[in-house]
Order: C-alpha cells, then sequence, then structure tokens
C-alpha cells in the first residue's frame, strides 16, 4: 500500500471510530515552553512532513492517540478560562494538514469567541508562504484559521540547525511570526517575544 492509500485508510478508520476526523495525541495543562506566558497545549496526531530528527514521531499517524470530542474541546476552553493562562497552543503532529485544519477551524473560531482575550499560537512545518491563497497547502480552512490566530511558528525541523539555546522554537530556520501585523502588512511579520506586546494586544502591560 502507497503512502497516500495508507493515509486514506487510517483516516477512514478515525471517522468510523468517533465523531470527528481528527485525533489528538496529548493536552499539556500549564506549559511554559511553547509560546509566551503560561498556556495550555493541545499536539493533535497526523503528519506527513517526517522531518529526520523529529521529537515525537509516533504522532505522524494520524490514528494515534484520542478521537478530538466536544468534550475535549470543553475541557481545553475550561483550562484556559483563567487569569494566569495566556492562551491556547496547537502543535503536533501537524495542525496544517489538511484534514486537521477541516477539525481545527471551528473549534478555534470557538476558542476565539469564548476566550477572545486570549492568545492563540499554532506551529506548523508548512511555511507561511505555502499557506497563503493560491499556496499548495492552503485549503478553504486556512484563511479562517490564520484569522483566528495570534502566532504562527512555521517550517520544518532541520535536525543540522537545532539550537536549544532559542526560544520557543527547534531549528534556526522557524520563524515566529505575528499572524494580525503579517495579514494587514501582505508579508511576514516577525513577532518579538520579549517584548509585553507578544501577549497579545489585550494583554499587553498585564503581565504574564
Ligand atoms: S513537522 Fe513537526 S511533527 Fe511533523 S515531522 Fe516535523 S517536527 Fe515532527
Amino acid at each position: 500500500m502507497g503512502a497516500t492509500a495508507a493515509r486514506s485508510a487510517e483516516r477512514f478508520a478515525v471517522r468510523q471510530n468517533g465523531e470527528t476526523t481528527m485525533n489528538y495525541a496529548n493536552v499539556k495543562y500549564c506549559d511554559i515552553a511553547n509560546g509566551v506566558g503560561v498556556r495550555t497545549s493541545l499536539f493533535v496526531s497526523g503528519c506527513t512532513h517526517h522531518c529526520k530528527g523529529c521529537f515525537q514521531p509516533e504522532t505522524w499517524a494520524f490514528s494515534y492517540g484520542e478521537p478530538f470530542t466536544r468534550d475535549v474541546e470543553d475541557a481545553i476552553i475550561e483550562s484556559c478560562n483563567h487569569n494566569h493562562i495566556a492562551g491556547l497552543t496547537v502543535l503536533g503532529g501537524e495542525p496544517m494538514e489538511p484534514e486537521n485544519q477541516e477539525a481545527l477551524e471551528p473549534f478555534l473560531a470557538r476558542f476565539k469567541q469564548e476566550l477572545p482575550d486570549k492568545t492563540i499560537w499554532v506551529y506548523t512545518g508548512d511555511s507561511w508562504e505555502d499557506l497563503m491563497v493560491g499556496g499548495p497547502r492552503c485549503t478553504v480552512d486556512t484563511p479562517n484559521i490564520l484569522s483566528h490566530i495570534d502566532v504562527l511558528v512555521d517550517g520544518l525541523f532541520v535536525e543540522e540547525l537545532k539550537d536549544i539555546t532559542l526560544r520557543f522554537r527547534g531549528s534556526s530556520n522557524q520563524r515566529i511570526i505575528d499572524v494580525p501585523a503579517s495579514l494587514a502588512a501582505g508579508a511576514v511579520q516577525l513577532l518579538d517575544t520579549n517584548t509585553s506586546s507578544a501577549l497579545g494586544p489585550e494583554r499587553a502591560g498585564q503581565g504574564a
């Protein structure tokens, strides 16, 4: 069975097994490693990039983990509804796999509606340019997802460029992108994670 057929079979099995088309590997609470401030981090399942040196290759399978249900959504939103929590981070696996985008878009819309003062960070192996309209990884859901989120950490993990001193990214090719500013400018605007504005406009000046 080829790689594409195997992925289709995995996704079919997932659909038969639950009410969602996406599985998730883990939810980490009180995470300070994947974005500014204390956050809840959602690790989704499924990634076709297969970077050399990936720190959790078990999440490459779309069928890995558990179905991402409404109960899981509720628990994540509840965990973020506290003053000391800066927001939600979504990583994986690959959140921007087309089938994962389909499942994440309505959840991220709900999250932003219910908790508008919390930031959303998304980690992807895709490049910003590939996610723009007309790019090879842009789906019908991509513009909406980008409209919901605050920060996109983009680019594949490159083992030769690994640097453990980097903040919030694994290799030096990856960029921490200020999404609203980049959409407004029509070009990538990098986020300065050392300033209070990295917490999001509503939280600037309020402390982490
Ligand atoms: S994009 Fe992330 S999850 Fe996918 S292979 Fe690369 S490092 Fe691993």
